[in-house]
């Protein structure tokens, strides 16, 4: 069963359950009250005829009972102690007998229905006593047809269900409707849905319908977050496939055309041997941190736990990488902090030397490279700051992804990176529960700013 027509099966199943409710309670109720106004009349016709009774049965009992002026709606019969009818009313509908003889003899006052030629009526038996010795002189018994009471009833009755069914399928109808409106846009969701899916586009996306706040907003704004994050995936899984093929090729031309190169003289050169050389490097290099990436980013990168003084790793970073420096290019340490934290060593190490390689890279001369060690509350904070061209705005977004360089032409350089250097820095550093970001602002410069949690020693000794 489709959602539009549960709904509006459970709309109008609610609706009718409280309609019946209602109706029932309007029935009873009504029905009660118009049976009470009748047992009332029947009560004060009783309580007069028996005052007239109470000193015992008249001679005159017929005059006495019509000077009465009785309701002429009451029938009365009067009984003697042996339940033998000695009077009644002329409107009495029993010509013979008694109105309920089910109900005499009886020692207090009963109401019973009874029914006579197909009419309802409400019986009112009461004892009759001689006062004050209490006497039992016979009954009497009151009745009065319901026949009001009753036709009042069933057009009230008529009048409820013929109303409850309208309103029931003027409910259904409606319902039906506003639940198809309230729909249509999933509806199209679906449709769009399906046809970006044929198409195979996942560029496409749903156009908002109605508000954005509402359940069909809300659907439509997760289902394009989803797209956008599916889109953003396959994007950068053929962007990986692409690069990957592209970094291996070009070595592999390069390894190629050097051996024809000594097929054809007959004997290896040492500068083809060298070249041979370099490029299977680069492809060993390559190889490696694609495999370290692959690690890092699933979190199954061994890494080893040790305690480790990231004061003792810059200094010895900034030994090894001095030497890279371009002449006007200086590289020096700033503030030093001591600080502990626990992982890998070379892992560490290897993100420092990442971040400092590639600031010596950029940084034109005359420039600086600078290092920094704090500690900041539970963190360690590594920042590698140059002077060189810095980085576009819109560049600092994707600064961390796999195989990303900021020139177009993939110019390489000998020995230049493949452009995972960042994207290995961002992971490890992640695996060791930290996080790396840079700031950085064109013609002025870029910082790295590397956050590792402090170790717990290196936090008691910074507190005392
Ligand atoms: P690569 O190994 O090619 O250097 P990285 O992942 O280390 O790759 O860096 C990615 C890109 O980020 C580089 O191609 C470069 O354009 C840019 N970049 C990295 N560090 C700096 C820096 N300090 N200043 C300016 N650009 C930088």
């Amino acid at each position: 069963m489709t959602l539009r027509a549960r709904l509006t099966l459970w709309y109008t199943g609610v609706l009718a359950a409280v309609l019946l409710l209602f109706a029932s309670t309007v029935y009873v109720s009504l029905t009660l009250n118009l049976t009470n106004q009748v047992e009332q009349t029947l009560n004060q016709t009783a309580d007069e005829v028996l005052a007239t009774l109470s000193e015992g049965l008249p001679e005159d009992l017929a005059l006495t009972l019509r000077a009465l002026d009785l309701t002429s709606k009451v029938s009365l019969q009067i009984l003697n102690d042996q339940g033998e009818v000695i009077w009644q009313s002329i409107n009495t509908p029993i010509v013979e007998g008694i109105l309920d003889p089910g109900n005499v003899p009886a020692t207090s006052n009963i109401f019973s229905t009874i029914s006579i030629d197909s009419l309802d009526y409400r019986v009112l038996t009461v004892p009759v006593f001689r006062r004050p010795d209490d006497v039992l002189l016979g009954f009497l018994q009151l009745g009065e047809d319901l026949e009001t009471v009753q036709s009042i009833s069933r057009t009230l009755l008529t009048m409820l269900l013929g109303g409850g069914v309208l309103a029931l399928m003027a409910a259904a109808i409606i319902g039906y409707a506003a639940a198809g409106a309230a729909l249509s846009p999933l509806e199209q969701v679906t449709q769009t849905a399906l046809q970006i899916t044929r198409a195979d586009d996942l560029s496409r996306r749903i156009p908002l319908l109605g508000p954005p706040r509402g359940e069909v907003g809300n659907l439509i704004q997760a289902f394009n977050e989803s797209l956008e994050r599916l889109d953003g995936v396959f994007q950068t899984q053929r962007r990986f496939l692409a690069d990957v093929s592209h970094e291996l090729r070009t070595p592999l031309t390069a390894i190629r055309g050097n051996v024809d190169l000594i097929r054809q003289m007959g004997s290896a050169d040492t500068e083809s041997l060298d070249v041979i050389t370099s490029e299977v490097d680069r492809l060993t290099r390559l190889v490696r941190d694609l495999l370290l990436l692959a690690q890092a980013e699933t979190g199954k990168l061994p890494l080893a736990r040790e305690m480790i003084e990231l004061d003792t790793i810059m200094l010895e970073v900034f030994q090894q990488a001095r030497v890279l420096a371009k002449d006007g290019v200086v590289l020096r340490i700033g503030h030093e902090d001591q600080a502990c934290v626990e992982g890998d060593r070379d892992r560490l190490k290897q993100v420092l030397l990442n971040l400092v390689a590639n600031g010596l890279e950029h940084t034109p001369a005359p420039g600086t490279v600078t290092l920094d060690l704090s500690c900041d509350g539970t963190w360690a904070v590594w920042r590698v700051s140059d002077t060189g061209p810095g980085i576009p705005e819109g560049d600092l977004p994707n600064i961390f992804d796999r195989f990303y360089r900021r020139d177009p032409s993939r110019k390489r350089k000998p020995g230049g990176g493949a452009g995972l250097g960042l994207s290995i820095a961002y992971w490890i550093t992640r695996n060791h529960g930290g996080d790396i970001q840079v700031e950085s602002k064109v013609g002025k410069g870029s910082t790295f700013i590397v956050r590792l949690p402090l170790s717990s020693t290196s936090k008691n000794s910074s507190v005392s």
